[in-house]
């Protein structure tokens, strides 16, 4: 299923980030983490950005930069009357992401 792919390419990306350094200042970047919230908590986005210390910028990977669009299409969603199907697919995501944190901590 396409929603289970996000989440293991975000798993992917948390390595690759990890070494990235800022192309203005030729340093290394620090990952931050931003959690956004939806449906009043029930669902999370776990956003990885990298951030250069030095020029303060901010960057995200391709993978990440589509887990934000997955992010604002269903906010959009919420704003919509089809809240029912956001709640829907956001419990799906939910399901996945309980499923792929086991298997990131071995326990399946
Ligand atoms: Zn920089």
């Amino acid at each position: 299923m396409k929603l289970e792919e996000v989440e293991m390419k975000l798993t992917e990306s948390a390595f690759r980030v990890d070494r990235a350094v800022c192309p203005h200042c030729n340093l290394k970047m620090h990952k931050t983490i931003e959690n956004k919230s939806l449906f009043e908590g029930a669902l999370t986005f776990h956003i990885i950005k990298l951030k250069c210390e030095k020029c303060s910028r901010e960057y995200m990977d391709l993978e990440q930069a589509q887990v934000y669009d997955l992010f604002l299409a269903v906010r959009k969603l919420k704003e919509k009357p089809i809240y029912d199907v956001a709640e829907k697919i956001s419990q799906q995501i939910i399901l996945n992401n309980r499923r792929s944190r086991h298997q990131s901590f071995g326990r399946e």
